[in-house]
């Protein structure tokens, strides 16, 4: 049996990375329905007379939906000055992130049109919240802190429309092709067609061409009360609210995480977005069973 990653998929075929090269794969029994086998599945494949096929799928440590993608690292969130971010969306990435034990990093894409307004207002809501990296596609800074996150890893791009993922990509792909003299694939990201998603691989390093998080919506039994555990920057004021693990920081009296807001130790913005997720859940789950 020789062990492998599935890196790519088309129409019941498969391409399994293994120490022997990637080999093309077909898949036995119950594995060749759809949705058995995702890009980035660890498998256990066996030489027939034929070719190579997939036995066994090892258990996953996560898995996304559209695309169907399985143990990821890190999602990079990709925002930019314009199109101007939806800042609700990188929060609910950032929960979905952390809730499938996958790291989010917010990337400040196209530094070269940011001004500092726009940096700061970025900086003060999430320094402290997740790991920040600013970047340009276009000049190539900040690329190679990026590649630095991303190292030995297996990493998405997440993020609306337009703001420089494959951009990006190619700003990777173009770096290495010059260090390495080889790759020179550009990803092509066809706006009206369908694409498989594929692992590109760069020595140890795995970026996924596309990212299942760029629209969210929590699922139906995800517990308004379970939100503030995704709030890891309340937990240090949290534990001095007078309902301490009680409390959701939102209409109880001796709140220390609203107090902490109103003195600016915390991000007003944020705060204000997790009200209204809050009361979004909150809505949702009364309605779960209408
Ligand atoms: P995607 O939809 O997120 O994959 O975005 P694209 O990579 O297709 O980029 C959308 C547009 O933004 C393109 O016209 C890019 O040339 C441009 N763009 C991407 N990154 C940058 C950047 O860092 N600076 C500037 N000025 N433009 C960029
Ligand atoms: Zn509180």
């Amino acid at each position: 049996m020789i062990k492998g990653r599935v890196i790519k998929g088309v129409t019941s075929k498969y391409w399994v990375d293994t120490e022997a090269g990637v080999k093309v794969c077909a898949a036995r029994g119950k594995l060749k329905q759809e949705g058995n086998i995702l890009i980035g599945d660890f498998v256990e494949i066996s030489a027939e007379k034929d070719g190579f096929v997939i036995e066994k799928v090892l258990p996953r440590k996560n898995s996304l939906i559209r695309p169907y993608v399985s143990n990821i690292d890190i999602c990079f969130i990709v925002i930019a000055p314009v199109p101007a971010p939806d800042f609700m969306l990188v929060d609910k990435i950032i929960i979905n992130a952390i809730a499938n034990d996958i790291q989010p990093v917010l990337v400040l894409n196209k530094e070269d049109l940011t001004d500092s307004e726009f940096k700061d207002t970025v900086l003060a809501d999430y320094t402290g919240v997740v790991e920040i990296i600013v970047t340009s596609a276009k000049t190539g800074d900040g690329v190679d802190s990026l590649l630095k996150f991303a190292a030995g890893r297996v990493s998405c791009l997440a993020g609306q429309s337009a703001v420089g993922k494959s951009s990006l990509l190619n700003a990777i792909l173009g770096d290495e092709s010059q260090a390495t003299g080889g790759l020179s694939a550009k990803i092509e990201r066809g706006k009206h067609t369908t694409r498989q998603s594929q692992i590109i691989k760069i020595g140890n390093t795995s970026i996924i061409d596309t990212c299942g998080f760029s629209m969210l919506e929590f699922p139906l039994e995800f517990k308004p009360d379970e939100l503030v555990g995704f709030y890891d920057e309340y937990s240090e004021y949290a534990i001095h609210c007078k309902f301490r693990t009680g409390c959701t920081h939102i209409a109880e009296p001796d709140c220390m995480v609203k107090q902490a807001v109103a003195e600016g130790r915390l991000s007003k913005n944020r705060y204000d977005r997790y009200v209204a997720l809050y009361l979004e859940l909150k809505d949702k789950w009364r309605k779960r069973y209408d």
